[in-house]
């Protein structure tokens, strides 16, 4: 398993690991290490990108993913040289892309807390789509007048923002997750996320501190089909 170091920092942009190996895969090749700052794609959150730097090697990081086993693959070329078994490695990631998909993650967990606001219990969240093309956020169930109620939407959530909660992030075991009816893998702890004041969800992805740091969002559209409501947002950078 590889220890995940971005859920406890969003901003730790440059860190330490043990080289363990490289490996081929059909996704191409890829470096494991101890540990990483490198987000793998997941959860409606892209992947980071960046450098892992040796002392005769670096390697540019194109994507990263998350196995079943809980390793790490950073995928991605060797500009130059190649790493020795076992030795320390500098790991950078590209801040910009880190942040810009930190705000766009958060601003789908708060757009959740406008519609927890207006008590719009005929939908309830079910995923995101947290990407710089068009980010989403998917409910089930229908909202009659969608459209109508988009303004009111926006509203509440600039209400939100004004408020400028915090982001709180826990740790649960399994038996508190399944006492709080969130779901997390048997055995396996749960990472739940909230802003102060709103409910939480299990979220695996890197947020910002709070509300006002992840900038303006515009809600873009609401649309209702088969039993499900997509909002999409934009968040200004
Ligand atoms: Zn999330």
């Amino acid at each position: 398993m590889t220890q995940l170091d971005y859920l406890k920092d969003t901003f730790l942009f440059e860190t330490s690991a043990q080289f363990l190996e490289v490996k081929e895969h059909e996704k191409g090749i890829a470096v494991l290490l101890s540990n990483t700052i490198f987000y793998p794609q997941g959860g409606g959150q892209p992947a980071d990108q960046g450098q892992i730097i040796g002392t005769s090697g670096e390697f540019q990081v194109q994507d990263v993913r998350l196995d079943a086993e809980g390793v790490v693959w950073h995928f991605g070329s060797f500009t130059s040289g190649s790493f020795t078994a076992n030795e320390r490695v500098t790991l950078k990631i590209n801040r910009e892309r880190r942040i810009q998909h930190a705000k766009i993650h958060s601003a789908g967990h708060l757009l959740d807390c406008a519609v927890e606001k207006l008590q719009l219990t005929q939908i309830i969240p079910t995923k995101g789509f947290h990407f710089p093309e068009g980010p989403y956020v998917e409910y089930e169930g229908v909202l009659e007048n969608g459209a109508e109620m988009l303004p009111q939407i926006q509203t509440a959530l600039n209400e939100v923002i004004g408020q400028n909660p915090a982001v709180i992030v826990k740790e649960l075991t399994y038996e508190e997750a399944q006492a709080q009816g969130i779901s997390a893998p048997p055995g396996k702890s749960a990472r739940i996320v909230n802003f102060e004041g709103f409910a939480a969800c299990g979220c695996g992805g890197t947020h910002m501190p709070n509300a006002q740091e992840i900038g303006s969002i515009q809600l873009r559209k609401i649309k209702s089909k088969k039993g499900k409501t997509k909002i999409s947002y934009e968040v200004s950078f």
